[in-house]
C-alpha cells in the first residue's frame, strides 16, 4: 500500500490523496482545488498526475477545496464510481455547476454535459455502513460533523485500516451533530487547519457575536460577515435567528436588524440544508418542533439579482439602518462582499466580522491584520482605508481545534497506530506533531 499525496498535505487547500493498493488498483480521496494567492487559477488547475489507474473516488464532503478538481478528473476520462454520503450527493451538483460557471467556462452544453456524467457516476451510500469498492477495498462513511453531509473515511485493506479525516467539525457545532468517535486505525490522516489554535467555545462565541449585533441596532452601522455558501453560512444564520428570537422575548417592541443572504448560491445551499433537516442536531430539530424556523426566519432576506445588490450597497453608503449583511467570499478575494467593503470598510460604524480561516495574501488576511491599526487593504487595486471595527470569531469555522483534533485521535481509546498530517500549514502542523507525540506517543509525520 502506498499513499500519494496530490494536494493538501501541506496546505489548507487542494485536498486530493491517492490510496494505491498493489501499484495498479487505487482510490482517490477527494480532488479539491488548488486556493489561495499563490494557487493557478481554476481553469489552469489540470491534473498533474495519472488517472488511469485510479478506480473510484471517494468524498469527504462538497467543500471546493475537496472537490473543485473534480471537472478536471471527469475531463482526463474518469469514469468509476463516486462514493459519497447522501446529502452530498444532493449538494455536489449545485458545487459543481456554480464552480464551473465561476471558475472554467459559462458555456451551457459544456455544464450539462459534466453535470450529467457525474449524476451518473454518484453512489451515495447511507453512514455507518461498509461499502465494497474494489476486492480488497471496503469503505465506511462516518459523521465528521463539518458541514452537512461531512464525512471521515475508513479504508479498510486485507490487513490495515487507513482513516482520512477529511475535515473534522467542532464538537457543538450549530446544527450538527458531533464528529462519531473513531473506532481505530492503523494510519489516521488527520486534517491540521487550526492544529496550533484554540476556538472561543460556543457560549462565548455567541455573547460576541450578540454585543456586535446590539451595536449594530445601536450605532445603525452594516455587520458585513464574509461568509462560504455551505456550512459557516447556516450555521451563522442559526444563531442569528437564536440571538434575534431572544431579543424579541426580551423586548416585543425594540427595532430587530434585518439580515441579509446576499448570495442566490448560499440561498440555494440553505433552502438544501433546510430539506437536510434529518441530519440535523438533536437541539436544532427541538426549535423546528417548538415551531420556530431556524434557517427560514422573518427577518432573513435573500438578494438574488445583481442589481438589488447594487441598490442594497449604495443605500448602506448613504443611509443608516441595522443590517446584517452574509456574502461571499469567505476570504474577501472576489465576489459580492467585496463591493460592501470597498462602500464601507471607511465607515466607523461597520463591523467585519470573520467567522472562516483566512489564507495567507487575501484580502480577508490583510484586514484581519492591518485593520485594527487603521491601516488599508487592496482590493479590486483599489486602496480602501479600514476604519471599520474588526473581529474574528474562530469557533464557528466548522473546523475542530487543537483540542478538538486531539479529542478525536483520542476518541479511538488508544487504538491509533501512527498519524500523518495533512491540511494545514506548516506552523499548525509543527505545534499539533509536538502535542500528539507528548499526549499519545505515537509516531506523526
Ligand atoms: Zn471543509
Amino acid at each position: 500500500m502506498e499513499i500519494l499525496h496530490h494536494g493538501g498535505r501541506f496546505s489548507v487547500t487542494g485536498s486530493c490523496h491517492e490510496l494505491r493498493l498493489d501499484g495498479e488498483l487505487s482510490v482517490l480521496i477527494d480532488c479539491g482545488l488548488l486556493q489561495g494567492t499563490d494557487a493557478p487559477s481554476a481553469n489552469e488547475q489540470q491534473l498533474d498526475f495519472d488517472t488511469q489507474q485510479i478506480k473510484a473516488l471517494l468524498i469527504t464532503h462538497c467543500h471546493l477545496d475537496h472537490v473543485g478538481r473534480l471537472p478536471w478528473l471527469l475531463a482526463a476520462g474518469f469514469r468509476g464510481p463516486i462514493y459519497c454520503t447522501q446529502a452530498t450527493a444532493t449538494l455536489l451538483p449545485l458545487v459543481m455547476e456554480d464552480a464551473v460557471k465561476v471558475g472554467i467556462t459559462r458555456q451551457e452544453h459544456i455544464i450539462d454535459g459534466l453535470l450529467s456524467i457525474l449524476r451518473r457516476l454518484l453512489r451515495p451510500v447511507p453512514y455507518d455502513s461498509w461499502q465494497d469498492v474494489f476486492e480488497g477495498l471496503s469503505v465506511r462513511f462516518r459523521q465528521a460533523g463539518h458541514i452537512i453531509g461531512s464525512a471521515y473515511i475508513e479504508c479498510q485493506l486485507a490487513s490495515r485500516r487507513v482513516v482520512f479525516s477529511g475535515d473534522i467539525g467542532c464538537k457543538n457545532t450549530s446544527l450538527l451533530p458531533d464528529p462519531t468517535p473513531l473506532e481505530y486505525a492503523d494510519l489516521l490522516l488527520l486534517e491540521s487547519t487550526y492544529g496550533d489554535r484554540l476556538h472561543e467555545n460556543r457560549s462565548e462565541r455567541q455573547t460576541q457575536l450578540r454585543m456586535i449585533i446590539e451595536r449594530c441596532v445601536s450605532d445603525r452601522g452594516a455587520v458585513l460577515i464574509p461568509a462560504f455558501s455551505i456550512g459557516r453560512t447556516q450555521e451563522l444564520l442559526y444563531e442569528l435567528e437564536a440571538i434575534i428570537y431572544d431579543l424579541k422575548q426580551r423586548n416585543s417592541a425594540a427595532q430587530f436588524p434585518l439580515v441579509v443572504l446576499d448570495s442566490p448560491l448560499a440561498a440555494r445551499f440553505t433552502e438544501k440544508y433546510r430539506d437536510l433537516k434529518a441530519l440535523w442536531d438533536a437541539e436544532a430539530k427541538q426549535r423546528l418542533s417548538d415551531g420556530r424556523h431556524p434557517l427560514a426566519f422573518d427577518e432573513l432576506h435573500v438578494i438574488e439579482h445583481h442589481s438589488q445588490h447594487e441598490q442594497l450597497v449604495h443605500r448602506l453608503q448613504s443611509t443608516a439602518e441595522p443590517v446584517i449583511i452574509i456574502a461571499a467570499g469567505g476570504m474577501c478575494a472576489g465576489g459580492r462582499i467585496t463591493n460592501y467593503l470597498k462602500a464601507l470598510l471607511p465607515d466607523p460604524r461597520t463591523d467585519i466580522l470573520f467567522v472562516g480561516y483566512q489564507a495567507a495574501g487575501t484580502p480577508g488576511r490583510a484586514i484581519q491584520q492591518y485593520g485594527p491599526n487603521g491601516g488599508y487593504v487592496e482590493i479590486d487595486q483599489q486602496r480602501i482605508t479600514i476604519k471599520a471595527q474588526i473581529h474574528t470569531l474562530s469557533g464557528y469555522s466548522a473546523h475542530a481545534d487543537q483540542a478538538g483534533l486531539l479529542d478525536f485521535i483520542g476518541s479511538a481509546g488508544g487504538a491509533v497506530a501512527a498519524v500523518r498530517l495533512t491540511h494545514g500549514e506548516a506552523a499548525a502542523q509543527r505545534e499539533l506533531r509536538r502535542k500528539i507525540r507528548e499526549r499519545f506517543d505515537i509516531p506523526v509525520d
